[in-house]
């Protein structure tokens, strides 16, 4: 008889178990809160620009192995796009100096014995120094495993650390640092291209996973809140949805709950969940980009941390942005328009715009807070935990959300 298995949010995380779970065979019943598929990744229609804009930039890299696989299980790997070598072009807005780090497309760090391709200024003892964050412990913080001062902290390490991250790095924790450095500039240009979903994250992350699943015959319930479970016998014996709307789980069946960290832990009292989130700001001006912006540029010394340049938009990401949560939104676009001219090298009145404050836009990756991301596995038996603030090992970020999910459809297909 086929196997059923409910998935509670439709995040990344979300469709990932649920694409993999499908794909073995299994009856899938996607229930998620609100009316759209994406969670923290998604497209929509903005009326202030009139166009369809991201709730924010997402970045992916090459060497991230589980979201691209994801993305060809769905068959949209090509609708992530960027250039055929890993290269990162900068500007330092307050001396107008810009440079391009280049990785090149080995599958080793050999551009770091090239002094052409290093960032400007620093030498190879520089990244040597970073050595330490590979082996950090995961109670250690990046403030104490490595200097956080000096030119390539400033020009590479703190803009790359921070993205990653999302908090000041010296607080952050040296163990996902560590991850995150292993896993991309340690692993060679080949790794670290930059990947950008150009025709939208709901286009090439999200709309072609949920057809995917319909076309296997999932059921895919938007509107649909979990509002608790029913336990018996040590496992989920029922999920229930408020009101009379409750589906009893059958003892064969199985349930991931895909929601973020705060949700998480008030449908499963006593789970230990990450407490402490981190805001990251967007905004997007309607304005052609000039044929040679690259699509990506590091921007150093402004309140805009990253330029990217799409069709009709140019778009800017803040990270650990909290202190703008409050910053009135004229007055923040008007500063933000002013770094993108700088950056970008274009002119003119501020366009139309809009600006997009993701509160809780990561767990903090703090040490504290990572020693209190679970592993998948609860304490019953046919329930499993997905989601970017789970224990992956890796930041709040597509491939560890994908990683996450990956995990827990592997576990419901080891209860057979
Ligand atoms: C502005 C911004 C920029 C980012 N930039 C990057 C980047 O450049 N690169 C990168 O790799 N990552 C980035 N991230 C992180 C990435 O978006 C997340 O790690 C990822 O989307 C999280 O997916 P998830 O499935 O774990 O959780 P979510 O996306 O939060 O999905 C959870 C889903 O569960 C649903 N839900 C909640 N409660 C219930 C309930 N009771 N019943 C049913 N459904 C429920 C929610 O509505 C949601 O759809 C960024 C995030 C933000 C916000």
């Amino acid at each position: 008889m086929q196997k059923t298995v409910h998935i509670i949010g439709a995040g990344i995380s979300g469709l990932a178990a649920a694409v993999r779970l499908a794909n073995a065979h299994y009856k899938v019943h996607l229930h998620e809160a609100t009316q759209q598929a994406g969670g923290r990744c998604r497209s929509y229609f903005d009326a202030a620009t009139n166009l369809t804009i991201d709730n924010g930039n997402h970045l992916l890299l090459s060497g991230n192995r589980h979201a691209l696989a994801y993305a060809r299980s769905i068959g949209t790997e090509a609708g992530l796009i960027g250039p055929k070598t890993a290269q990162f072009p900068f500007v330092d807005i307050t001396t107008g100096q810009r440079w391009l780090l280049d990785l090149g497309d080995s599958r080793l760090p050999t551009w770091l014995f090239d002094e052409g391709r290093r960032v400007p200024d620093t030498g190879l003892r520089d990244y040597l120094g970073l050595m330490p964050l590979v082996w950090a412990g995961q109670g250690t913080l990046v403030g104490d495993a490595i200097r956080c001062d000096g030119t390539l902290y400033q020009r590479l390490v703190q803009p790359l650390l921070l993205a990653a991250l999302n908090v000041d790095p010296p607080i952050g924790s040296a163990g996902l640092a560590g991850a995150v450095v292993r896993e991309t500039l340690l692993a060679g240009g080949q790794a670290c291209r930059p990947l950008i979903a150009r025709d939208g994250l709901s286009a090439v992350l999200v709309e072609p996973a949920v057809q995917l699943l319909r076309d296997k015959g999932a059921g895919v319930n938007f509107g649909h809140e979990l509002h608790g479970f029913e336990m018996s016998g040590g496992r989920v014996g029922a999920l229930k949805f408020g009101g009379d709307d409750t589906i009893a789980i059958e003892p064969d069946d199985a349930v991931v709950m895909a929601v973020p960290a705060r949700p998480a832990a008030s449908l499963l009292p006593g789970l230990k969940t990450p407490t402490k989130f981190r805001a990251i700001v967007n905004a997007h001006f309607r304005f052609d980009p000039p044929r040679d912006m690259p699509a990506i540029t590091g921007v150093i010394g402004g309140l805009v941390e990253w330029l990217f340049a799409f069709p009709q938009r140019l778009s800017i990401t803040i990270s650990s942005g909290d202190r703008l949560i409050d910053m009135p939104r004229e007055e923040l676009a008007q500063a933000l328009w002013r770094d993108v001219c700088k950056a970008g090298g274009v002119t003119g009145e501020l366009p139309p715009w809009q600006i997009v404050r993701e509160r809780r836009a990561t767990f903090e990756a703090t040490p504290e807070q990572n020693a209190l991301r679970p592993g998948a596995i609860t304490g019953f038996k046919n329930l499993f935990l997905a989601g970017d603030w789970t224990d992956t090992g890796l930041p709040a970020t597509i491939e560890g959300s994908v990683r996450s999910g990956d995990r827990a459809a592997d576990l419901v297909l080891a209860m057979r």
